[in-house]
């Protein structure tokens, strides 16, 4: 069974999530062959075979730099045909959803998103997906013979201990049809590390009172290396930028630890987290909601508890 894994990659490197994709369809014990687009170094993407990939092939005709979707499914529809995958796997995110809903068109193939497991094959072709923003999980079965799945960040093992991936250069055939739309400008997200992809993130809530009161909760961020995020009133107010609002109208994450720092715990805002392995709420009402979603609470005020939290961290880091 031949399986194509669509990765991405960011700052020269291959993203976690996609590296967990990988590791899933290794899992499927098929003959793994991933494909990146994109200026990134081929050593970086040899990487790709320590999660299980045999091979990864490279695109780099720059015409995709600006990443246009509708080429990228062109690209992924035309490099399974080659390899003679009838399965696409790739990570569930804001770049892997169209891609994959796009091929799925193209290819009349079976897309589900958001999976948490292996696929059961007992009887069909059966996989788990979270929904609900993670309160249940569905089994779907894709009856269509070339499937697409797209896997939830956090929720596979990454497997390390594969060899190096063989790195092949491939071009598709791609016509002036694949480009028209023309994208005018494109803003870099702020902050050292991105929101969807954090393994930390330490947000701010109406709490903080103003943003000249966020350089505590950057500082907190740089100190646990988290990306920082917010609730909704934070970014409709221009205290933050929209790019950091997290919830059910936001930004979804689910990082090893949310930090949430004078945030209500309102359910369109849990909605964001509740994938979270961890939650820490630091707020001065012990009757906030966000107390019983919480794994760890500190009660008390964030302008004392914050810098008190992040001196303790640098002193235990030296
Ligand atoms: P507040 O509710 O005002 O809470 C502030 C918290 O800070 C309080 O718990 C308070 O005790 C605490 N606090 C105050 N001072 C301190 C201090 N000094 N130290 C410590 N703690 C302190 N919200 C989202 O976040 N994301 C969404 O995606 C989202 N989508 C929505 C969609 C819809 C359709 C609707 C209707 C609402 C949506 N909301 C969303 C808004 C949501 O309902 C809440 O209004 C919002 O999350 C509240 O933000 P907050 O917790 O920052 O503010």
């Amino acid at each position: 069974m031949s399986i194509l894994v669509f990765i991405e990659h960011a700052e020269g490197a291959v993203k976690k999530s996609s590296l967990e994709a990988v590791s899933y369809a290794a899992a499927m014990e098929g003959d793994v062959t991933a494909i990146a687009i994109g200026s990134i170094a081929e050593d970086a993407l040899k990487s790709a075979g320590k999660a299980g990939a045999s091979k990864v092939l490279h695109v780099t005709d720059e015409k995709l730099e600006k990443g246009i979707i509708q080429a990228y499914a062109n690209v992924i529809s035309q490099a399974m045909e080659k390899i003679g995958a009838n399965i696409l796997v790739l990570a569930k995110s804001s770049l892997g959803d169209p891609v994959a809903a796009r091929v799925s068109a193209k290819l009349d193939a079976g897309f589900v998103s958001n999976i948490v497991d292996l696929p059961d094959t007992s009887s069909g072709f059966q996989v788990k997906r979270s929904i609900y923003t993670g309160k249940a999980f569905a089994n779907v079965n894709i009856t269509t013979e070339k499937k697409i799945l797209g896997i939830k960040k956090n929720a596979v093992e990454l497997k390390e201990d594969g060899a190096d991936a063989s790195v092949e250069k491939f071009a598709a055939n791609l016509s002036d049809a694949d480009f028209n739309v023309k994208i005018t400008s494109q803003d870099k997200a702020t902050g050292e590390v991105l929101l969807p992809e954090a393994e930390i993130v330490v947000s701010g809530g109406r709490g903080m009172k103003g943003p000249e009161n966020w350089g505590m909760i950057e500082e907190l961020a740089k100190t646990l290396g988290a990306a920082t995020g917010c609730s909704k009133p934070v970014s409709d107010m221009g205290w933050r930028p929209h790019h950091e609002h997290v919830g059910q109208t936001g930004v979804k994450v689910s990082p090893q630890l949310y930090v949430a720092v004078g945030i209500s715990g309102a359910i369109q805002h849990l909605a964001g987290v509740n994938s979270s392995k961890n939650i820490l709420v630091i707020n001065k009402d012990a009757e906030a909601p966000f107390f019983s979603a919480a794994d760890y609470g500190i009660v008390g005020d964030a302008f004392e508890v914050v810098p008190k939290l992040t001196a303790a961290l640098k002193a235990a880091q030296n």
